[in-house]
């Protein structure tokens, strides 16, 4: 066996190279900073705590108290304020002139600008007449990176219209656990496929040097830092437990890459690892991300995390105990959304010696750089002059080709799809005439609820489709509805009989099924399936006779598999954004092409639940002889899957080296012909195994995946290029290895193996 010498724990190159002017003005502002306004810059207050609505008169908006937002500012020296007021969207004009205000004081006050943050998370959030994109569930889906730098770049342009300069986006946990409520937030199972969109969308929103970001730019904050979506329960802030080389080769690595591609801050996971709050832990926060990547950014806490280190977790005896904790870890903002304790206790803890003056000024050194970077002492207001596309058609055009590339077909029997001009067709199901679910949470509110006003010009799928078909051809009989007073989960008295009559005259049945939108803590099950009620619907349907195409319109795969046979077709379109139905639309008619694949497993059975990278010994054949052990994985659809109304086929996948060193660059690439009638657009990917490993070695990786568009009867060869250390894995004592060994390579059916010649052991982390 060859083996190379075990290689040193190696420094990355610092993930934003150095600016030396931004550097020194950081200096200079830090030495003229007493330590109450060191500690001011590191709070992150709730707008919400400086204004009200007026009870007398809630329909004049929501008033900002100067004398409060004075206090926070001119007594406390607060750095940094959040939120939408009522987590409720507001028109771009109260943004510009609350910010603005926010500047001045201060300005004023402290001589800093504040950093205003909002998640604006698939375009402006908390903006009135933004734009608002498909989620990043969907972008995931379309396997597509220049639609992530797309989104980003208008939702940038357009927060900085409302003059807020700092987005709580992208998300890139792996979504691994289908029950989290927050599936649809990230990009999906894969690190592959998160850390690309990521990196796509921090471009996007950051521009090309983090260090000046420019009048249409935003800062990001990525997050939740790390592992917050394999919650053991299932149950969102709840305890994941992760094996080291799981979370250092899986959870750790989009961040890894959105650091490296120039990540402004982080926000960490409000949950705990191995028993371990994320919020507590040195490891994670200083030596992770702060040294070994020697990224210079800044960590913010999530919502009021440090009060649930004591509150929650039960890792700090009070609130102080909680601060010292979390500030000696390595965070640098608090967003302790309610209260200006922490100012307070932080003094006295640096004052008691028990929080060193080095780290407060290593944390505000990290705040007030990317206030430099972000260019908020020169211009710390942007919007009006200059911002005219905010929520224009422009915009508008492109959230709707992005929302054609992320909905999957996923069966489309006797080819039922596209459905003609002049098909009539019964439109049912509690998702067919409303725009929430179609956007999801994080859309004009928090939950998505109660902002059906806001969202009036936008097409639900009813409309949609009576603007393609003629309304005279669409029946509208919904059989279950949602309960918009409840619960996301409820829903109303069901007139499933007046749905099967109506279809008696209609060609084909399109029955929208889902979830209603929910966001966080709110969004808990407790049961995976689709609701009873949405499946007695398409049970009773099916008597009918009439074919059934199925939407699912959920944020998460719920279990449909009694269901599934009783449908000839099946569009998943997750939380498509405001221009969905159009998409879907256009889609059904065949006047666009399917082309995303699914960016998750879609389980079949409850106690069923796998990833598309399984270790190998989750799915055996059966074993001879008395005792018949086997293991099957059991999926409705596996990650990856997706149809179009082309067909595609693949040849020559070659590789340049049939044996390979550990440094070495692997390149292969394969034919891919449009062997049906219509254009169509391919996410080819491309997967590998390793043979035999001295841990057992996951069933297959994805390594690179690349979008391509092709007419009919074309060839495009499709390159990708795969480092050989990007095939190691993390070995049983958490370091980097790649072992000597057979490889195999696939796209589609082909397969090339090839050897690796060396066996290669190192530390963290595995630095590009
Ligand atoms: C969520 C974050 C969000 C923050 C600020 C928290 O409840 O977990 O994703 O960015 O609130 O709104």
């Amino acid at each position: 066996m060859t083996f190379c010498a075990v290689a040193g724990k190696a420094q990355s190159r610092p993930a934003i190279p150095r600016d030396a002017a931004i550097e020194a003005k950081i200096e200079k502002t830090l030495a003229s900073m007493t330590l109450d306004e060191k500690i001011g810059q590191m709070l992150e207050l709730n707008l919400d705590v400086m204004g009200a609505y007026n009870p007398a008169n809630p329909a004049a908006g929501w008033i900002l108290n100067e004398m409060m937002l004075d206090t926070c500012i001119s007594k406390y020296k607060v750095g940094s304020i959040l939120n939408a007021p009522g987590t409720r969207a507001q028109p771009v004009e109260k943004w510009q002139y609350w910010i603005r205000l926010i500047q001045e004081k201060s300005m004023k006050h402290i001589g800093i600008p504040d950093i205003y943050g909002l998640d604006q998370n698939h375009g402006v959030t908390y903006v009135q007449n933004g734009t608002l994109f498909p989620q990043p569930i969907n972008l995931g889906a379309s396997f597509n990176t220049e639609l992530a730098t797309i989104m980003a770049q208008v939702t940038a342009y357009e927060s900085r219209a409302a003059n807020c300069p700092w987005v709580y986006n992208p998300t890139i946990d792996l979504s691994r656990d289908p029950r989290w409520p927050r599936v649809w937030e990230s990009f999906g199972e894969d690190p592959l496929v998160n850390g690309r969109m990521a990196a796509a969308e921090i471009r996007g929103y950051q521009g090309d040097d983090p260090n000046h970001l420019g009048k249409y730019n935003v800062a990001t904050s990525v997050k939740h830092y790390m592992g917050y979506g394999a919650p053991f329960t299932g149950k969102d802030r709840t305890p994941a437990y992760l094996s080291p080389a799981m979370l250092r080769e899986k959870y750790f690595e989009p961040f890894k890459v959105a650091i490296q591609a120039g990540a402004l801050t982080i926000m960490a996971n409000s949950a705990s690892i191995n028993g371990v709050p994320v919020h507590a832990s040195y490891k994670y926060l200083t030596q992770w991300l702060k040294e070994d990547l020697n990224w210079d950014g800044m960590i913010v806490t999530d919502w009021a995390d440090i009060n649930n280190l004591f509150q929650r977790e039960h890792v700090a005896k009070d609130k102080k105990d909680a601060i010292r904790i979390a500030i000696n870890a390595g965070v640098d903002m608090s967003m302790d959304p309610y209260s200006v304790d922490f100012c307070i206790l932080l003094k006295e803890l640096v004052e008691e010696g028990a929080v060193k003056m080095s780290r407060i000024d290593d944390a505000v050194r990290r705040i007030l750089r990317v206030k430099y970077r972000l260019n908020l002492f020169e211009q710390p207001n942007t919007g009006g002059k200059g911002y005219e596309k905010f929520g224009g058609k422009e915009h508008a055009e492109k959230a709707l080709r992005a929302a054609e590339e992320t909905e999957v077909l996923l069966k489309n029997d006797g080819n039922l799809l596209p459905l003609k001009p002049g098909t009539r067709i019964l439109l049912t199901g509690p998702n067919a005439n409303q725009m929430r679910c179609l956007d999801g949470g994080w859309s004009y509110t928090w939950q998505g609820s109660g902002a059906e006003d806001l969202a009036e010009q936008y097409n639900t799928i009813y409309e949609a489709l009576c603007n393609k078909y003629g309304k005279q051809n669409i029946i509208l009989e919904q059989g279950v509805k949602y309960d918009e007073t409840g619960s996301y989960e409820a829903e109303l008295t069901l007139e499933i009989d007046k749905a099967v009559a109506a279809a008696a005259g209609v060609d084909v049945i399109v029955a929208c099924i889902g979830e209603n939108s929910y966001c966080e803590t709110p969004g808990n099950l407790s049961d995976l399936w689709l609701s009873s009620n949405q499946r007695d619907l398409v049970k009773a349907l099916a008597g009918t006779g009439k074919p059934i195409v199925l939407i699912l319109n959920e944020g998460r795969p719920r279990l449909i598999a009694d269901i599934e046979p009783l449908a000839n077709a099946i569009v998943h379109i997750f939380l498509p954004g405001n221009y969905g139905a159009d998409a879907l639309a256009n889609l059904l008619a065949g006047d666009a092409n399917f082309s995303a694949r699914l960016p998750y497993t879609y389980p079949k059975e409850i106690n069923s639940l796998a990833n598309y990278d399984y270790k190998v010994s989750e799915e055996v054949p059966t074993m001879e002889g008395a005792y018949n052990y086997d293991a099957k994985v059991s999926l409705q659809w596996p990650f990856g899957y997706g149809l179009s109304y082309t067909t595609f086929e693949y040849s020559n996948l070659s590789i340049n080296k049939r044996e390979f060193g550990p440094n070495d660059i692997l390149t292969l690439t394969v034919d891919v012909k449009n062997t049906g009638n219509v254009d169509g657009k391919d996410a080819v990917l491309l997967y590998n195994s390793d043979l035999i490993a001295s841990i057992v070695p996951d069933n297959k990786r994805l390594r690179d995946f690349v979008k391509v568009e092709l007419k009919p009867g074309e060839v495009k060869t499709v390159t990708f290029t795969v480092p050989a250390n990007k095939l190691a894995f993390v070995n049983d004592d958490g370091k980097w290895t790649i072992e000597e060994g057979d490889f195999t390579f696939k796209v589609g059916r082909l397969q090339q193996t090839v050897r690796c010649t060396t066996t290669k052991v190192w530390d963290e982390p595995n630095i590009d």
